[in-house]
């Protein structure tokens, strides 16, 4: 029944498989000579598959885990050095027809604020995310045929492109909504999107169904199989993702894992990203009604073992997450992060004032993001702000091969302290200006190739003189 090249989602999520994986993974959790050779195999950079990785997260025993750790550690820095990428979602409308129990847009929640931006409030949006330095966002809508068609996404992402304030461009809006149709992925994929992200919430089909009572994302086949319609569509770039605390984290892990195995089965191309969500409390949710919460110490356990399981995918986590979580899952292998998010519609232009709330869910990082660079730059990392690859359409396969060469460092590497230099050109508090160019100062050095750091120097100088949006 398993088959991760079919098309059908149950026979390459089977739960058969997966139920398999966990009793396999329990049976050998102890066994030491087992979990050694897959941290070696992990160590080689030759990935895990889910019935590996999973022995990995059922393993307790406390140096194997330290291991597990120091090898995420060792990944992240070998292939993402230690730059992080920054991004903003963008709400665009929170009308939805569908009935997720786990998320305040649902349907049938009548004391919501319920809200779609104009092209105008669009405008104002961006505007202000320009005015911070945003150069990457995540547009999120509800899935409403009628208040929120493809037409209007697709409007919307030609305003977004559209809009130049100051110095200010968004160059890489990635989309969020719902499972669509081929057609429709291959519009996106027309409009210039980024990555085309979208949450299984949950693997497990019976409780998927549970947790979406009504509208059509009821449909768990659907939904699961989105990703191939949308490559199918031309969009190499899919992010993947399950909101923990929905069901048993082993066997969401397990699920995802067998997602990106189908996904390069099928397309040769792996997710470009995956997102690590929790359940978080909104209005009209309570996160201790699912029973399912993880603990911060499983949560980076699940990050590192993304982080060895999938090297080549990178990792994301938003403003759910405290600036506490956020420094303890950072060195296991985050490749990007949302900073200074708002989780309402028309949030960034408007502080919402009113009593009633149109937010998603409550953000616990509430840093401003010269606040979220600066704290960055800190703890030692490159805030990166480039968009570079998608622009060089570097997507898909030729993207995992930048990855595989290990030619990341003279390509990330430079870009993210040219696009640094921009943010503190433009938009930097005069402290974390300061802190930022002894940093790219430090940071131009350890560039390998000496073409490429001669380069680099000159448009870190050129930025000074007012030029911008280079790239590697
Ligand atoms: S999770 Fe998405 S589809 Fe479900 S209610 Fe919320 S906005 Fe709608
Ligand atoms: S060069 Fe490509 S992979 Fe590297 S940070 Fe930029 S967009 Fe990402």
């Amino acid at each position: 029944m398993y088959n991760p090249k079919s098309l059908k989602a149950e026979e390459f999520i089977s739960d058969e498989e997966i139920k398999e994986t966990l009793a396999y993974a329990d049976a050998n959790k102890n066994n030491v000579e087992l979990i050694d050779k897959l941290i070696q195999k992990a160590k080689e950079l030759k990935g895990l598959n889910h019935r590996e990785a999973s022995v990995l997260l059922a393993c307790d025993i406390p140096e194997k885990v330290q291991e597990m750790y120091k090898l995420a550690e060792q990944i992240k820095k070998d292939f993402y050095g230690n730059r992080i990428v920054l991004f903003a979602p963008l709400y665009l409308s929170n009308y939805c027809v569908n009935g997720c129990v786990y998320c305040p847009y649902h349907a049938k929640n009548k004391h919501i604020a319920r809200k779609k931006l104009t092209q105008e409030d669009i405008i104002k949006e961006v505007t202000a995310l320009q005015d911070m330095g945003h150069k990457r966002l995540a547009i999120e809508a509800g899935e409403d045929p009628v208040n929120n068609p493809i037409e209007y996404i697709l409007e919307c992402i030609k305003t977004i492109y559209s809009i130049k304030h100051k110095n200010g461009a968004i160059r890489r809006v990635n989309v969020n909504i719902a499972a669509t149709t081929v057609e429709n992925y291959k519009k996106l994929k027309e409009a210039g999107i980024g990555t085309y992200i979208l949450f299984q919430e949950t693997y497990h089909k019976e409780s998927y169904e549970k947790l979406h009572p009504t509208g059509p994302k009821h449909n768990y086949a659907y939904h699961t199989e989105a990703m191939d319609r949308a490559m199918e569509g031309g969009i190499d770039d899919v992010g993947l993702g399950v909101l923990f605390g929905l069901e048993l984290y082993r066997y969401e892990f397990a699920g995802l894992l067998m997602h990106a195995e189908h996904l390069e089965a099928v397309h040769g191309v792996g997710p470009h990203t995956i997102s690590v969500p929790r359940i978080k409390r909104a209005d009209d949710i309570d996160p201790t009604a699912f029973d399912n919460g993880i603990s911060d110490d499983i949560f980076a356990k699940i990050c590192a073992l993304i982080r060895i399981s999938v090297p080549y995918t990178g990792m994301i986590i938003s403003t759910r997450e405290s600036q506490s979580v956020r420094e303890k899952v950072l060195p296991l292998g985050v490749s990007q992060i949302s900073g200074a998010s708002k989780t309402s519609v028309g949030g960034y232009a408007d502080d919402e004032k009113e009593e009633i709330t149109s937010e998603q869910f409550d953000v616990s990082d509430n840093r401003t993001l010269d606040e979220v660079v600066n704290w960055l730059m800190k703890l030692g990392y490159i805030p990166s702000f480039c968009t570079a690859c998608y622009r060089e359409g570097r997507t898909g396969d030729r993207f995992m091969s930048l990855c595989k060469s290990r030619q990341i460092l003279n390509c990330c590497h430079p870009n993210a302290l040219m696009t640094l230099k921009e943010y503190l050109e433009d938009y930097a508090s005069d402290e974390t200006q300061k802190v930022g160019m002894e940093l790219i100062n430090k940071e131009l050095k350890n560039i390998p190739n000496e073409k490429v750091r001669k380069i680099a120097y000159e448009h870190i100088n050129d930025i000074s003189n007012g030029k911008r949006d280079f790239r590697f």
